[in-house]
């Protein structure tokens, strides 16, 4: 899942993990989950997740490569989150051809004021990734989960200030993936904005007509 940060790739990713009996990865939580218990990776990491700017390549490069090994990825693995740089993007191709992966990057995109009012006002669930709106669902802010009763909490990185920054670093650094991928034929756009419901319904429609195109191919 391709695009920039509050477009909705984590939600996505997760019911598309559902649909399709993938499993899903997010770099991001596996690099908070890493900050939360103080590993040396999640020490190295948190400074930089906090100021809105990009773990290292070879940090990111060495998760998914370690989890892509687990048995669970075998059946298919949607990504949310990485690749996240064009040192990613041929990290990643090397690895899928090794691996025989078939990949297709889905761009969701939305417009920059569009996302610096979604993250300002998402409240996440610590225990089971659930994320809430408060602008949508008011009582959310500081208040527990639907789903699990968890008390929710906000990212530090949800900071008007730092979103700013990481929207720079997607348009910067991120954003050139669109092309990577438009050259190898491996790229499709679905509009981000507007019920979570169509925009999956939506990314559904891609992936049929990708396969269909790639049963006709073959
Ligand atoms: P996310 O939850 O995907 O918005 O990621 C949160 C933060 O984790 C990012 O702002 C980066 O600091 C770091 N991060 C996640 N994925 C990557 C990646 N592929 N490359 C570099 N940094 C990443």
């Amino acid at each position: 899942m391709l695009g920039p940060p509050g477009a909705g790739k984590g939600t996505q990713a997760r019911r598309l993990a559902e649909r399709y009996g993938f499993c899903s990865v997010s770099t991001g939580d596996v690099l908070r989950d890493a900050a939360r218990k103080q590993t040396e990776l999640g020490k190295q990491a948190q400074k930089r997740m906090e100021a809105g700017e990009l773990v290292p390549d070879t940090v990111v490069d060495q998760i998914v490569r370690d989890r892509l090994l687990d048995e669970d990825a075998r059946r298919g693995v949607i990504l949310d989150g990485y690749p996240r740089t064009l040192g990613q993007a041929h990290f990643f191709e090397r690895i899928a051809e090794c691996d025989r992966i078939d990949v297709l990057a889905i761009g969701l995109m939305v417009d920059d004021e569009i996302l610096v009012a979604r993250l300002s006002a998402r409240w996440n669930c610590p225990q089971c990734g659930k994320i809430f709106n408060a602008s949508s669902n008011p009582a959310c802010a500081s208040g527990s989960c639907g789903a699990c009763g968890a008390v929710l909490v906000q990212r530090k990185d949800d900071r008007p200030d730092v979103v700013r920054e990481r929207l720079r670093v997607y348009h910067r650094a991120t954003q050139p993936l669109i092309d990577f991928y438009r050259e190898r034929g491996k790229f499709r756009e679905v509009a981000g904005e507007g019920e979570p419901d169509r925009i999956f319904d939506s990314i559904v429609k891609v992936l049929n007509e990708e396969e269909q195109k790639r049963s006709a191919s073959l």
